[in-house]
């Protein structure tokens, strides 16, 4: 195991940026050189339990040797090939599987580079779609705030203005319809007054807007928050009746994370269209797909363009497909709705003593996604290192400390993962 030097560490300081990062003084990162199952090994040869899963992707585990083997075999036949006017066995399976898991009606496949370039897409679907129809006027948005979809400029014009992370930016980017934040929790008892200010804005704007896009159930980098699969019903049943699409984007909850296969299950609708992304792959490379009807897929290409307007260069890269494949393979073989309850028990057991503490907010737990909502942001150069000397990887953000470990995680570690949580939080806030 090769212990990184300390030139190679300041070089990484002075020299590369990591995600929402400064370049004046950046606080620490911790050098990986292994990871496996549910760890991360350290180049000091430490070795931390992962509640990250890689930002919801490696829902398997590190190193999975099903995943390794469908790397193995692609890379040894060909890594890439471009899509336009080719096509290969691994984007076929892929999308056959897609088309499978998903609602019945979502049954065309674009395959994207990342989740914002699956929400880029998305939007420009929907935006396509009205032009087809000759509606261009109706290329507007709206969404929810506490909301979060990437960091490309489509995306981040429809992320929260202030959670959002881009406030920056938010005079240079086309300005949408934003309705409040669902504010009625997954388990409370609904009230439809919590869906009005939408159906407001849909009745007064719905002739602009395009779609409505929204992370069904779950707001994920906005906020964790869980909200009534009532809100997600009524959202529908609104965009219905005033001729609005809905974008489901289901990069974070796809594929079991928050109980359902899909967490529009929840409230048992279907989208018009569906973005997935991070778990696809087992966490193993960037891959997103964006899913659509017939209905709409046909209206776009019969408009005037002819097409659908989009085709990156690494679309369908056949490397990224047949790990895909494998890892919704996996997914189906294993169980994994008992897995995601089994995890679900853990998290409310594990970190139920957190709601004790002084300074927390909150404790809530959706399937396989623990969150400790503190009173006030956490400082991180303080927070960081007392979880990793805890051994556990955790990163916090701003009041959130949350965790969503890989589905194979055992009972006993996950025990340990949460111990050690709720311990470190008791020390750093009560110091
Ligand atoms: C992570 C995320 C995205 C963006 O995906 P990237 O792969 O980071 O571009 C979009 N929407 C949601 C809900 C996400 O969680």
């Amino acid at each position: 195991m090769s212990q990184l030097s300390s030139v190679q560490l300041a070089f990484d300081q002075q020299h590369i940026w990591h995600p929402y990062s400064s370049m004046i003084n950046p606080p620490a990162t911790y050098p990986v050189v292994a990871a496996s199952g549910v760890h991360l090994t350290l180049d000091d040869g430490s070795q931390l339990i992962d509640g990250m899963a890689s930002w919801w992707s490696v829902i398997h585990g590190y190193n999975h040797p099903v995943l390794n083997q469908a790397a193995h075999e692609q890379i040894d036949r060909m890594s890439h090939v471009m899509f336009g006017g080719l096509t290969h066995p691994p984007a076929i399976e892929l999308c056959q599987r897609l088309v499978t898991m998903t609602p019945a009606p979502l049954d065309k496949v674009f395959l994207a580079d990342s989740g914002s370039v699956a929400v880029e897409v998305a939007l420009k679907m929907a935006i396509q779609y009205w032009h087809a129809r000759d509606l261009p006027q109706k290329h507007k948005f709206l969404t929810l705030r506490n909301g979060y979809h990437g960091d490309t400029f489509g995306a981040m014009a429809v992320c929260d203005p202030v959670t959002g992370m881009h406030q920056i930016f938010s005079g240079v980017l086309p300005q949408h319809y934003f309705a409040p934040a669902p504010q009625i929790g997954f388990d409370q008892p609904w009230d439809q007054s919590d869906i009005a200010p939408l159906q407001t804005l849909l009745e007064q704007h719905h002739s602009e807007i395009a779609a409505l896009i929204l992370e069904p159930v779950v707001q994920g980098a906005g906020g964790m928050r869980f909200y009534s699969p009532e809100y997600l019903k009524a959202a529908h049943a609104l965009c219905r009746e005033y001729n609005v699409l809905l974008i489901a984007d289901e990069i974070a909850t796809g594929f079991g994370r928050s109980g359902k296969l899909f967490a529009c299950e929840h409230a048992g609708i279907c989208p018009d269209i569906l973005c997935v992304g991070k778990a696809l792959t087992g966490g193993y490379m960037t891959l997103a797909a964006t899913l659509t009807t017939t209905a709409i897929a046909e209206t776009i290409s019969a408009g005037g363009a002819g097409c659908f307007m989009h085709g990156p260069t690494f679309m369908g890269n056949p490397l990224a497909c047949a790990v895909a494949g494998a890892s919704l393979k996996l997914l189906d073989e294993q169980d994994w709705q008992s897995q995601v309850t089994r995890i679900e028990s853990g998290l409310r057991q594990g970190l139920a003593p957190a709601r004790e503490l002084k300074g927390v907010k909150e404790v809530r737990v959706l399937g396989a996604i623990g969150v400790v909502e503190l009173e006030e942001p956490a400082d991180n150069r303080v927070l960081q290192p007392m979880l990793v000397n805890a051994g556990i990887w955790v990163r916090p953000f701003g009041k959130l400390v949350y965790v969503m470990p890989p589905y194979v995680m055992p009972d006993e570690t996950l025990a340990k993962l949460t111990s050690a949580m709720v311990h470190v939080l008791q020390n750093y806030l009560h110091k």
